[in-house]
């Protein structure tokens, strides 16, 4: 590990005139993803602007929203009576997630810029074009087996991006199922991201894993009142039964009026360089019946543009059925 100078400041625009100021500090807040980088090498700040004095703790109701702090611990929001009354999905899968110590140390805000766990990131002994842009991707012809199977294509060319990694997130997935905002502050003053355009996907530049700027600093996420409270599932498929990060997951939220589907959200983890939403499948579960043949053939039309490599395949046939599982259980026929 290099040798680094620490700061604490005491509100947001210190912080964040402290990050600005030195090009390769780095905020800490958990410090349960960013030590590991650090101490494999991969990443190597000079500053660490250590940001647990900001009063970015609260989780509270705001008129239609309820308002998460960016520092919120992820053991308090699973546990938080508001959140599991009113947003219960987000409690399921934070609670899906590392270890309850970890979830104890791990914050909202760092939780959202974790980095990928694609092996050959961590090996820096192996190419890997998010860690180092242009060596190469060791996953493409590799063993890719944890690896996504969409958005890996460019937009412009339609050929395969130079990373092929997904984002490891679970409570991500959730959020993005919520059609949650996240409220950031940075030199430039504040600004608010919608959930599903924070992340981004790899193309040509998978060493940016996200639409924030330079210097700014997650202060929240909104997540606006709903009416899926009733009828929500996170099912995670993992090779362990805990402590292990998801092949794939689904956030699957029902709005339910007797048995007809009068709104659904769907997204998944696992599968893709941000949490996946599945828009089409929600449009084609409006107005249906909450039965099993419904949810297959939503499940038919999430897996549309669907990619596997060598290793991942089974990726493809786990997805749909993650769907339908995850659905069953949300309307109760679990
Ligand atoms: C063994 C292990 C198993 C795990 N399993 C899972 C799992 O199954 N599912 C899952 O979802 N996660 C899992 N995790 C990841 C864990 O959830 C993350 O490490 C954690 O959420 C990161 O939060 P943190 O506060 O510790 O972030 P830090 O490590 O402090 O920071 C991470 C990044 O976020 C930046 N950052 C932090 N806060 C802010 C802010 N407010 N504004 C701007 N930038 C900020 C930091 O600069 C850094 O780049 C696991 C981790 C470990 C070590
Ligand atoms: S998939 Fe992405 S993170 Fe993994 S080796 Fe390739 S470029 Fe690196």
């Amino acid at each position: 590990m290099n040798n680094f100078q620490y700061t604490q400041p005491a509100t947001p625009k210190a912080s964040i005139d402290a990050l600005v100021k030195e090009p390769t500090a780095q905020f800490i807040a958990g410090g349960t993803n960013l030590i590991d980088l650090m101490k494999h090498g991969i990443a190597a700040p000079k500053t660490l602007v250590d940001i647990n004095n900001l009063t970015l703790r609260t989780i509270e109701q705001q008129g239609n929203t309820l308002r998460i702090g960016a520092l919120a611990l992820n053991s308090e929001v699973a546990d938080s009576k508001l959140v599991l009354e009113k947003q219960p999905l987000l409690a399921q899968a934070l609670n899906a997630g590392a270890s309850a110590q970890i979830r104890n140390m791990a914050t909202v805000g760092g939780n959202m810029l974790q980095r990928t766990r694609c092996y050959y990131f961590y090996d820096t002994a192996m190419p890997c074009n998010k860690r180092q842009p242009g060596s190469g991707c060791g996953a493409l012809e590799g063993y890719n087996r944890i690896h996504a199977i969409w958005g890996t294509e460019t937009a412009l060319t339609g050929r395969t991006s130079s990373c092929i990694a997904v984002h490891p997130s679970d409570m991500c997935v959730a959020l993005a199922a919520l059609d949650a905002t996240v409220l950031v502050s940075g030199p430039k003053g504040d600004r608010r991201i919608p959930f599903t355009d924070f992340h981004r996907l790899p193309g040509d530049t998978p060493q940016i894993d996200t639409n924030l700027d330079r210097g700014e600093l997650i202060v929240a996420v909104d997540i606006p009142n709903n009416a899926f409270a009733k009828h929500v599932h996170y099912l995670k498929v993992r090779d362990r039964n805990s402590y292990a990060f998801a092949l794939v997951s689904v956030a699957a939220a029902l709005d339910l009026n007797g048995s007809t589907i009068q709104e659904a959200r769907l997204a998944m983890g696992g599968v893709a360089h941000k949490p996946w939403r599945l828009t089409e499948a929600e449009k084609a579960l409006q107005g249906k019946p909450a039965t099993t043949a419904t949810f297959e053939q939503a499940a038919t039309i999430a897996m549309q543009g669907a990619k596997a490599y060598e290793h991942n395949a089974f990726k493809v046939k786990m997805a749909p059925k993650a769907i339908i599982e995850a659905l069953k259980t949300a309307a109760g026929l679990g």
